[in-house]
Order: C-alpha cells, then structure tokens, then sequence
C-alpha cells in the first residue's frame, strides 16, 4: 500500500506513522526527520533547509522534492511506502504525480488527521523527542519514568526548537496556504480520507486501521 499521512503540526502524523510502519509493513519515510538528520550531520542539504525549518517554514520545493524521488526508488519501497510530511505545497504533489507514476508506485490513499488548534498548542508545547532513538513524549498526556529520560534507549529528550507557539503559528499559516489546496488535490482524485485526530492514541490508529484494512481488501 503507498499511503500518505497529512495533518498539522501536533495532529500525531510521527506517532501515527510509526504504528502504520509497523503494522502494515511499509516503510515510514519522514521528510522533517530526514531534514533533521541533515541539520545534525551539516550535510549541504541541511545547511540550506536550516534557516527554513527554525522559522517554521517550508523549505523550498526544489530541495525536497529530489530527496523524495531518491528514496521512493530505493527497493524496501517496492511492496508499498508511508511518506509523511510530504507533499506540503502543490508543486510538491504534483512532483509526487509525476515521479511515483514513473516507477509505477502511485499513492493510494491520503490520510488527513483534523485537529482542533487548542489541541495542537497543548501537544506540541509539551512535546519532547528522544535525541537518539526519535521516540516522542508528552510532558503531561505520555510522560517519561524519569524526567528529560527515553524510557525506550535511555536518551536524552529535548524539545524540538520549532515546538513553540509563536512557531506553531508559522506552521499553521504554511499549511493553511499550502498544503490545503493538497488535501483538494487528492479529495478531487477520490482517495483522501479524514480521520479526526483529536482523539486519543489508541481510537486514531483503530480508525486509520478501518481505512487501511478497506483499502486492502479492495485491492
Ligand atoms: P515536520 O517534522 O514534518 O513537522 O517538519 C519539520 C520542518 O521540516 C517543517 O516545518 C519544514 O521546515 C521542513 N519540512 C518537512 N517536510 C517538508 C516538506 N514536505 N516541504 C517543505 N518543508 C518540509
């Protein structure tokens, strides 16, 4: 299955994605996390999409887009992919089109998670990430055992330097102008599927799954 998680920032995409990966055995490509590990390493993909991230923005479309054409050739994507965080504009899905028609993977389906904004604020104020592992954390809905400590590596948590209001309202503004008119694109296509996201954990991934097994049992 070649799956598509959209939502705002906080709506679960990262949690979400790694129950989906699992389960369905596709692999969770994350282009924030991918970014990320570019900012850490210094590559020159990170030196350029740095200043975009910090500011909450997007990075450029002509710098996303070449990496996710590259990873969806790699062959762990030939039974399927979930691609997470993009597309976010439509220059960007309409790439997407273009190369996933190419190497005959089309999307399937575009989960989209709906989120209320006081919710998003409350998630990602306490959210805390693990330095190593990437394992996610709530300061107060999904705490730790031990304060600023992964219960699953032992690494250190630290909260992410765009997880603050003032950014999170950047962010919002980006996917409101943005990446909207995506989830129209793929509403016109017929595969966009809205998932309401304000719900606990367990009820979320219980509803994509209903998606998912639909979604199976038709192909
Ligand atoms: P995320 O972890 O998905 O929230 O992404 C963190 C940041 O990485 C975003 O705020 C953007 O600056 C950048 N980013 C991730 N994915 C994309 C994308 N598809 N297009 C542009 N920028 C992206």
């Amino acid at each position: 299955m070649n799956i598509l998680i959209m939502g705002p920032a906080g709506a679960g995409k990262g949690t979400m994605s790694k129950e989906i990966s699992s389960k369905y055995n596709v692999p969770h490509i994350s282009t924030g996390d991918m970014f990320r590990e570019n900012v850490k390493n210094n590559t020159p993909l990170g030196l350029k999409a740095k200043e975009y991230m910090e500011a909450g923005l997007l990075v450029p479309d002509s710098l996303v887009n070449d990496m996710v054409e590259d990873r969806l050739q790699r062959e762990d994507c030939a039974n399927g992919y979930l691609l997470d965080g993009f597309p976010r504009s439509l220059g960007q899905a309409t790439d997407l089109t273009k190369m996933t028609s190419k190497i005959s993977r089309p999307v399937d389906v575009a989960l989209v998670l709906n989120v209320e904004l006081s919710v998003l604020e409350e998630r990602i104020t306490g959210r805390r990430i693990c330095k190593n592992c990437g394992a996610i954390f709530h300061t107060k809905n999904h705490p730790s055992s031990v304060e600023g400590v992964c219960d699953v590596c032992g690494g250190e948590l630290m909260q992410r330097k765009d997880d603050t209001l003032e950014q999170l309202k950047v962010r919002m503004d980006e996917y409101t102008n943005q990446t909207e008119p995506v989830i129209h694109y793929y509403e016109e296509q017929g595969i966009a599927n809205f998932v309401d996201a304000g719900q606990p954990a367990d009820k979320v991934f219980a509803d994509i799954q209903v998606i998912l097994d639909t979604l199976k049992k038709g192909k």
